[in-house]
């Protein structure tokens, strides 16, 4: 049996339309033509994605003793976005070209040329570009960059020219006004990430949860940024949810909390089945003026290694910063060595979205089934059964002589203990594959020996073999297959 995983980029177009046609993930507003960068999760989508945050959530403030959980409002005093640095700083440099009237970002353009003379085997080259380009940026040299631009002869690809207008700024953030008579109104941002809610409210939690550092904060929430360019599906959406974690630790800890979590957090991405081959940490070559270390692990997407996720040692920035604009005080008072100081933060910051997008990327699979005349193509999403939106689905082989009430009356017996879908809908064969498609890991048939003995064939989905047991097992043993307590054996192994 050949099974085939597609790496170019027709792999993500299926992967698109495979989300759309089965229910995952739709354009916003479709009826409409969409909105550019906005997405809706279907039926199946919204059981994947809200099991990927509960996983998340749990492996944080269920695993952790010192981890506890937030939800935070997405609105907030304007002044917390003045002190994060978002107000002055939160900008992409874009530029336009004259021609095509394509937007694009200028560091985009020129991180995508050196990756370009990295796959022509110019390392030194390209790392030398980077930092080039990274040096006007931390300049604020915009004409600069477009000059490397120029110097780099790099083109539109729409109308393949080079005739670009100068770099400007861009602030990514969206904002709205809050009040009801327009003169009164003030102007508001919606979050651009959600770690600022947990910054503001860490005394609130460290005092009220009577929190002794170090403890984290962790908080799932939806954020906004204006992205110029949106592009490949859900990685890059203008409205996107974040799971973020903050981390606060004693001064001088951070980088041993920093290796800690660094190791945590990749080995959660393997504990939900994703390969190491496909995985990587990235660290970065340009940090944040927030941050004294920072690495992303990256996913393999069709386009290529991608930032998954971000962890950062943000220092005692946000809270420092929070602290001389509020003139509230941040301090903590450890007593262990009997002092006051503002705790440092390890974050670790990871989008809902893109980590739903590696999960489906990595278990869309092709293969190959049956030889010679027999021969043909299936496809399947090979989810962990724990974050499958569909855990079973019951069948009767026939609908007559009373399969049928026999594999409802056995869903109504486990459609409490995990998502059970009934179906008596077409042959047996188009059933698997409806299934097969969506990822179900397992397909419960009643035949004609249930009628008389209560056993049931539970179909595997990934190797379509079968296996009879007693219908008494079912909830158990499936129960057992399904539940996230595997993913979590795994994080703690
Ligand atoms: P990028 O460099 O791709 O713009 P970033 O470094 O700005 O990402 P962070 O600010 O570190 O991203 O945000 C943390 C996480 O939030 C990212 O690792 C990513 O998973 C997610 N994220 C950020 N921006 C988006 C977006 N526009 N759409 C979907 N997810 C996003």
């Amino acid at each position: 049996m050949e099974n085939k995983k597609q790496d170019t980029a027709s792999a993500l177009k299926d992967i698109i339309s495979h989300a759309k046609e089965y229910g995952f993930v739709f354009p916003s507003s479709e009826i409409y033509d969409g909105l550019q960068a906005v997405y809706d999760y279907g039926q199946n989508g919204v059981e994947l994605k809200n099991n990927l945050k509960t996983v998340w959530y749990k492996a944080m403030t269920m695993l952790n003793d010192n981890v506890v959980g937030l939800d935070a409002s997405i609105f907030m005093h304007p002044l917390t976005w003045k002190a994060s640095g978002h107000v002055d700083s939160f900008n992409d440099p874009m530029i336009d070209n004259k021609d095509s009237k394509k937007r694009y970002r200028a560091d985009t353009l020129l991180e995508e040329r050196a990756a370009q003379l990295e796959d022509e085997g110019k390392e030194a080259e390209a790392k030398a570009l980077l930092q080039k380009m990274a040096k006007c940026l931390d300049a604020g040299d915009l004409e600069g960059v477009r000059q490397i631009i120029i110097d780099e002869n790099i083109k539109c690809p729409v109308s393949n020219t080079a005739n670009w207008t100068e770099v400007r700024q861009f602030n990514l953030m969206f904002s709205t006004q809050v009040g009801a008579v327009s003169e009164d109104a003030s102007l508001i941002y919606l979050r651009p990430e959600t770690a600022q809610g947990i910054f503001v409210n860490f005394l609130n939690v460290q005092k009220t949860g009577r929190m002794k550092v170090p403890f984290g904060i962790a908080q799932i929430g939806k954020a906004f940024r204006n992205e110029i360019v949106a592009r490949n599906f859900i990685f890059r959406m203008r409205e996107f949810e974040q799971m973020e974690m903050q981390f606060f630790v004693r001064p001088g800890t951070e980088m041993e909390w920093y290796a800690k979590w660094k190791e945590t957090r990749m080995k959660f991405h393997l504990a939900l089945g994703i390969p190491a081959t496909s995985l990587k940490f990235h660290d970065h070559d340009k940090l944040a003026h927030y941050a004294n270390a920072a690495v992303d692990i990256e996913y393999k997407f069709p386009f290529g290694f991608k930032e998954m996720e971000g962890i950062h040692s943000r220092t005692d920035f946000d809270l420092k910063a929070h602290q001389d604009l509020s003139r509230k005080k941040q301090q903590y008072f450890d007593p262990e060595i009997n002092e006051n100081y503002i705790p440092y933060v390890v974050e670790t910051s990871v989008g809902a979205d893109r980590l739903f997008l590696a999960i489906l990327c990595n278990a869309y699979t092709e293969e190959t089934v049956g030889e010679g005349e027999q021969e043909k193509q299936r496809v399947f999403l090979n989810f962990h059964p724990a974050l499958a939106p569909v855990k079973v689905a019951v069948l009767p082989l026939v609908k007559k002589d009373g399969l049928a009430e026999k594999a409802q009356e056995i869903t109504n017996s486990i459609k409490f203990a995990f998502n059970t879908t009934y179906d008596d809908g077409g042959a047996i064969g188009k059933r698997y594959t409806r299934q097969d498609l969506i990822g179900t890991p397992y397909c419960v048939v009643v035949d004609y020996q249930t009628m008389e003995d209560n056993t049931v064939t539970v179909r595997d989905r990934n190797t379509m073999t079968q296996e009879r047991i007693s219908i008494a097992d079912l909830k158990e043993k499936i129960g057992y297959a399904v539940s996230m307590e595997r993913i979590f054996e795994k994080l703690l192994s």
